[in-house]
């Protein structure tokens, strides 16, 4: 006997994705940044700081966890042409939308579609883009769940 059919993610054909740049993300769960220690080094090279004196100056505790400082709406490197650091952002801004949860099923896709204006424009991620991608993203401690988004164990697909 065979292996049992894998069960057709809603990507299986890919997704068009393509950043505008506005920022809406950056506001997505109160603007929570939660980057690795390799993102720190990454976007404190970027600026030509130190990785103490990017700590001391960018980041803060937030329930147990360094985060980027933000206003209480936008993380702190937001301006008004978007990301400052954007060559250099972390993990958790490179591999969204394509999260493990985002990806969960097609209703939350379809929610996370609200909040992304470039979902559904630009280039088509095919499906091994997309999982390497979603992979990169669970490498993350603990990106933010957007709040819009109801948390249960069984979403409708
Ligand atoms: S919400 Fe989507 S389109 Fe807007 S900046 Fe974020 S990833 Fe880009
Ligand atoms: S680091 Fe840049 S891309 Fe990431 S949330 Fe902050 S402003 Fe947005």
């Amino acid at each position: 006997m065979g292996k049992p059919a894998e069960k057709k993610r809603f990507y299986s054909e890919g997704l068009h994705f393509e950043c505008t740049g506005c920022g809406a993300c950056c506001k997505l769960g109160g603007g929570f940044v939660y980057p690795s220690l390799e993102d720190v080094g990454f976007s404190a090279r970027h600026l030509e700081l130190s990785v103490n004196a990017f700590t001391e100056t960018y980041m803060e505790l937030h329930k147990g966890q360094y985060v980027f400082k933000n206003d209480g709406d936008n993380c702190i490197f937001y301006g008004q042409n978007g990301c400052n650091i954007y060559e250099a952002r972390p993990t958790q801004c490179r591999t969204f939308p394509f999260w493990k949860d985002n990806l969960k099923s097609h209703y939350r896709w379809k929610i996370i579609e609200e909040e992304c204006e470039g979902i559904g424009k630009g280039k088509l991620f095919s499906y091994n883009e997309i999982e390497a991608i979603k992979n990169q993203s669970s490498q993350t401690p603990s990106g933010p769940e957007p709040s819009s988004i109801p948390q249960t164990d069984s979403d409708p697909v």
